[in-house]
């Protein structure tokens, strides 16, 4: 298997990997407005949406704008490249009007294209939808590294997330997913990484590419109400004209895809607008990622078994063509089940909250009894900690003599600040549920010089501190427990 994505991988490497210069950025409320080139005015209805949008923030005072800026060359380079690959050069698609990419703040993966009344383009894309790109890219690389020797990891990477996505339907609903590419390395693979995730961004702006160059309906002969056969035919021209030009690679758009189908078809309720009266896949026909996905392998095949002499069709091609297929027939989940309570999903019967009463009450009575958290759950064979289901997914429980109890969230730089400030508040919730009125007393969030936010219970000299950090964009969320001495 590795052998497979490397190889495909490989082969968009064929590529140089491009950086692009904006002519100029501007934060904008909650819109990141990058101007590729042209200079007519912003349209007004844009900048109203724009200071309409709220711009979320990082416990540390981080702007959303500061957290993503690192992707301002990528989606530039990735815009031109995807007009190269249509039609030979920056413009050639937009007709030399000005173009803009705004990158929105917003946690739901859209992208799209429209045009102005002054002739310029705006092509929007959300920072949910670079999360997503950026989490499925990780997570198809450590697919790779997984098979290094021993045989894949059997509790991360790509494989691991869609088996338990899928597994994962007719279960009570939460907004948080197990997150994959724990193990990932992102800054060690950099140039890995980066590669691979430019080709789904490429992807991306080709369809949007096709919607300009082609029409809204890119050519589509089928009936107008047909939204899926609209957007498959600019999946499939977009996907064309970068692999006229060697820029297509399909590894990481199919992975982009059928994640992006696992984790909408498990958490539809939750996604479907308030009040709706049809399912999110019903109110989205377009948003059917897995036809998608299959749209894509096929016309992989078309291309390659035509004689292309681009690295999409490569030594190779034929094996990572059956990886994808797999990948495509792979089971999607069934959707969660809201529950009756829309209030925090931890409740008394959580995992999280018995193991946080566990050590509360251990960190009163003193060391000795923690032992009793590694016997306690039956997952504890895990060689270092209990692994439990918490918000965030990453969370484990361990124990460990100079810490007496610890409960460890990981959040992938790229992934997100907000993510992890929402998760420490709920496990803030959890603890003050798991105290109750046990004599524990809760002091004021801390906010130290070293981007460490923390609260503090207190009971006698014991106390528990929950943490969360931000080493360079790394957010960690932790639980210290300090027992009675
Ligand atoms: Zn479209």
């Amino acid at each position: 298997m590795r052998a497979v994505i490397i190889t495909a991988l490989a082969l968009a490497l064929g590529t140089p990997l491009r950086t692009g210069s904006a002519q100029a950025t501007e934060v904008i409320g909650g819109c990141v407005v990058i101007t590729l080139r042209g200079g007519s005015s912003l349209d007004e209805r844009v900048r109203v949406e724009c200071q309409n949008t709220p711009a979320a923030r990082a416990p540390n005072g981080q702007s959303f704008d500061q957290l993503y800026a690192w992707a301002v060359p990528f989606l530039a380079a990735a815009f031109d490249d995807a007009e190269r690959g249509h039609c030979g050069l920056p413009g050639c698609a937009t007709n030399g009007r000005t173009v803009r990419v705004v990158l929105l703040s917003n946690g739901s993966a859209n992208a799209f294209v429209g045009r102005q009344p002054n002739g310029g383009f705006v092509v929007g894309i959300t920072t949910g939808l670079l999360d997503f790109t950026e989490a499925t890219s990780r997570a198809l690389l450590q697919d790779a590294m997984n098979d290094r020797g021993g045989g894949p990891n059997s509790a991360d990477g790509l494989a691991w997330w869609l088996s338990t996505t899928s597994a994962s339907g007719g279960r009570r609903c939460s907004p948080n997913l197990p997150s994959p590419a724990r193990g990932f390395d992102s800054r060690t693979h950099f140039q890995l990484l980066r590669t691979t995730a430019q080709t789904v961004y490429w992807f991306i702006f080709a369809h949007e590419v096709a919607h300009v160059r082609l029409g809204s309906r890119c050519g589509f002969a089928g009936a107008a109400s047909d939204v899926l056969g609209i957007e498959r035919e600019c999946d499939r021209r977009g996907f064309e004209a970068l692999a006229s030009r060697g820029y297509a690679n399909a590894m990481a758009p199919v992975a982009f895809l059928i994640a992006m189908r696992n984790y909408e078809a498990l958490t539809g309720p939750l996604l479907a607008l308030p009040g709706a009266t049809v399912s999110w896949a019903e109110a989205f026909p377009a948003r059917d990622w897995g036809a998608r996905a299959r749209s894509i392998v096929d016309t992989w095949r078309t291309i390659c078994q035509q004689g292309n002499a681009t690295p999409l069709c490569a030594d190779g091609w034929r094996g990572a063509a059956q990886w994808a297929d797999r990948m495509v027939r792979s089971p999607a989940p069934s959707a969660c089940v809201m529950g009756g309570d829309p209030a925090p999903p931890l409740n008394a019967h959580d995992p999280l909250v018995a193991a946080i009463r566990t050590m509360a009450e251990t960190a009163v009575r003193g060391a000795a009894a923690l032992e009793a958290l590694r016997v306690r759950d039956p997952q504890s064979d895990l060689r270092d900690g209990i692994s439990v289901n918490v918000p965030g997914g990453d969370c484990s429980i361990s124990r460990r003599a100079s810490l007496r109890g610890r409960v460890l969230c990981v959040f992938a730089r790229d992934r997100n600040a907000i993510e992890a400030t929402r998760v420490y508040d709920e496990v803030a919730r959890s603890i003050a549920a798991a105290l109750g009125t046990a004599g524990w007393v809760a002091e004021d969030d801390e906010l130290d010089a070293g981007d460490v936010r923390s609260r503090t219970w207190r009971k006698g000299d014991a106390y528990l501190r929950l943490r969360h950090s931000n080493d360079e964009g790394e957010h960690d969320v932790d639980l210290f427990v300090r027992a009675a001495q």
